[in-house]
């Protein structure tokens, strides 16, 4: 859909119908928080706050890319899915310092942009805005859900880039330490998906959101697993040809990744299912 810092944006058809469900319930959440506002304007907040949501997940998944871009890894794209949005980059960071790095750089934009828009909502709120009050509000919590839920430590997540990165700067290992990774991104996988059955059991509908996140966690860790090491060769810091074709194998054998426009993704990209309906609800 068009090219920010010289980055290919794609949205995904699946976008649309999370976009629409988004506004649905966020003007809903605002009828609770503010009863007196009339149906359209609270339709209205609802559509910009699913704006300002797009924008920040851009945001996040472009420092990803840019900061990775910065390390001379070749970046193919931005995705944005059902489940939140990809920077898709070409295999694997050189070294454990620059993987840390490009994992870090997304929860602290997501961390960034919550307090700026906390910022606009304090502001709003003195202010009496109501409108803005209550996008802001939405808007800044959601992005410090972003921030938090992808510093959890398994992969795909970010947190998972951060563990690893750490093993595998302690041992040397890069093949071991994607495997505890991978491992721990499982574990979390599983347990996101039996958290959200308890809550759907408990009545709590939304709570069946976490089961294909869980899903879908769960495979995008198995197929990180199989990720082989990066060409090493100090300056080096694209992944030799040989390295790339394991990768692709890999990603047809293990990564279910489904029809995302664009090119074979599961090469190192940095998914961000980080969609949480649950922290979309506005003040009250
Ligand atoms: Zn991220």
């Amino acid at each position: 859909m068009g090219r920010v810092l010289g980055i290919r944006l794609w949205l995904h058809a699946s976008w649309f119908l999370v976009a629409g469900l988004a506004v649905w319930a966020t003007a809903g959440a605002f009828k609770e928080a503010f009863p007196r506002l009339p149906l359209t304007e609270r339709v209205l907040m609802g559509v910009v706050t699913a704006a300002c949501f797009f924008a920040c997940l851009v945001t996040h998944e472009l420092a990803h890319a840019v900061v990775a871009r910065r390390f001379g890894v070749r970046v193919h794209g931005i995705t944005l899915f059902m489940l939140g949005g990809v920077a898709e980059i070409e295999g694997e960071l050189p070294t454990p310092a620059k993987e840390f790095a490009v994992a870090l750089v997304g929860p602290a934009t997501s961390l960034t942009l919550g307090a700026v828009f906390a910022l606009l909502w304090r502001t709003a709120s003195a202010v009496g805005w109501t409108g803005v009050e209550g996008v802001t509000f939405a808007v800044a919590a959601v992005n410090l859900g972003v921030a938090v839920f992808n510093l959890v430590p398994g992969l795909p997540l970010d947190g998972g880039r951060l563990l690893r990165a750490g093993l595998w700067r302690r041992s040397g290992n890069f093949e071991a330490a994607t495997r505890t990774a991978s491992a721990a991104g499982r574990i979390v996988a599983v347990l996101l998906a039996v958290i959200g059955l308890g809550a759907a059991a408990s009545g709590d509908i939304a709570g069946l959101w976490y089961v294909p996140m869980g899903g879908f966690i769960f495979l995008m860790a198995r197929s990180a697993g199989h990720a082989p090491a990066p060409g090493t060769g100090g300056a080096l810091a694209w992944p030799d040809e040989s390295a790339l074709r394991a990768r692709r194998k890999g990603h047809v054998r293990g990564s279910t990744w489904p029809d995302v426009p664009g090119e074979a993704p599961g090469e190192g990209h940095l998914p961000h299912p980080q969609w949480d309906p649950r922290a979309r609800r506005g003040p009250g």
